[in-house]
């Protein structure tokens, strides 16, 4: 019989032999956060984006399942069609208050969220110009666009002024806040300068930063020491530090009134739950109101930065709760992230194309919910692990 479907089974071995086929793991119920079961056994988790320990909170499940209990479980509609409820209308005014913007427009996912920005704001005839190692969302959403599309070397905001001297109507330079897979800054008061010589405006897709970055959990802005005006597009998620699910971007009345008309993400698709809406309110309340949140992941940070130095492992310059662990191929970060997981610590292995070849790496991601505990007992099965050390 011939093959319904040639070439799908031998791209799939293909990948399978070079160490870059992606499995799933099932977690079960009865773990909550910084903890999962698997296959019955409860393990800990070090690659969840839970960096403020709210995911479990049990004050956002009170009010998610009250929630429910008086909007039901779905929007039935999109936005503007008739499924944008008060509990959406309210959650995208704190977010403005969050933000300090004049408005906020929630959308079902960062990656729709940037699909949705750049599908509205640029297309023939314009130039987006973004960082080598932006999020996937950010370069898809580019490619999508229609613009013409330049990349230029990670954090360097020269080689970005550069690509931004280009003739084109409009001009979008395009970061990540916080890199997902490096766990460094952008560095935003470069970039800001550049976007400014240049007639071009800065969006900045703060995905990993809000929640954590500044002293008040405001972002990698805040961290910079920049005001709003200095990115007039602000990308935030709230699946990440706020432990819900969605995301939003905030701007001006006129951004957001440009994206509510324009943006295709945005206008066909169901609008979220309003429960999900009612918890990421709540999240975000206590984000703001909890600093040691904050505070308590910034010592976890510190506390795992030195072990892990001292053993002598490649991490990066990150000071954020995304510290990568380098060790080359795919094969060495898998079978280092078998072996953690075999003796209780779930860190995920990362390979390209996620990151670029020779840089797989295990990516260790910390979260309020941990205790000092969990991170030496993480150092000491690092310890234990065959990985590859830095020359002495
Ligand atoms: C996670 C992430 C997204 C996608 O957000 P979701 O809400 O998970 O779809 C977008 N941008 C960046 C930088 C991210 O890290």
């Amino acid at each position: 019989m011939p093959d319904p479907e040639p070439g799908l089974a031998a791209a799939l071995d293909d990948l399978e032999a070079r160490q870059l086929r992606r499995h799933r793991r099932i977690a079960e119920a009865g773990a909550s956060l910084p903890w999962a079961r698997i296959d019955g056994r409860d393990i800990r988790v070090f690659c969840s984006n839970d960096y403020l320990g709210l995911a479990h909170d049990p004050r956002l499940a009170e009010v998610m399942a009250r929630a429910v209990r008086d909007w039901g479980a779905g929007a039935g509609a999109a936005h503007l069609v008739s499924g944008h409820t008060a509990e959406h209308h309210a959650l995208e005014e704190a977010l403005a208050r969050f933000t300090g913007r004049q408005r906020a427009l929630l959308f079902s996912t960062g990656y729709m969220a940037n699909l949705g920005v750049l599908s509205a704001l640029a297309g023939r005839g314009d130039l987006v110009v973004e960082d080598r190692l932006n999020h996937a969302s950010l370069i898809d959403a580019a490619r999508l666009c229609g613009a013409r599309v330049r990349r230029y070397r990670h954090a360097d905001a020269d080689a970005a002024a550069e690509r931004l001297d280009a003739p084109a109507r409009r001009r979008l330079l395009v970061t990540d806040g916080l890199f997902s897979m490096d766990g460094d800054v952008a560095p935003l008061a470069a970039l800001h300068a550049a976007a400014h010589a240049n007639g071009a405006w800065l969006v900045v897709d703060d995905a990993h930063g809000l929640g954590v970055l500044g002293d008040s959990g405001r972002g990698s802005l805040e961290a910079a020491g920049l005001d709003t005006t200095a990115a007039p597009v602000l990308v935030g998620t709230l699946g990440k530090a706020f432990g819900v699910f969605g995301a939003f971007v905030a701007g001006s009345d006129d951004l957001i009134e440009t994206l509510i008309n324009r943006a295709r993400s945005y206008i066909y698709t169901t609008a979220p739950p309003p429960a999900v809406a009612a918890a990421a309110r709540a999240a975000l309340a206590i984000a703001s109101e909890e600093g040691w949140r904050r505070q308590r992941l910034c010592a976890l940070v510190s506390r795992f930065r030195s072990g892990a130095l001292a053993l002598g492992l490649r991490l990066l310059p990150s000071a954020s709760p995304i510290q990568p662990i380098l060790v080359g191929t795919p094969k060495a970060a898998l079978e280092a992230s078998e072996t953690l997981f075999r003796k209780g610590f779930w860190v995920a292995a990362i390979r390209p194309p996620t990151v670029p070849a020779g840089t797989a790496r295990l990516r260790v991601t910390l979260s309020a919910a941990h205790v000092d505990q969990d991170v030496d007992d993480l150092l000491e099965a690092l310890a234990a692990a065959d990985i590859a050390r830095a020359a002495a």
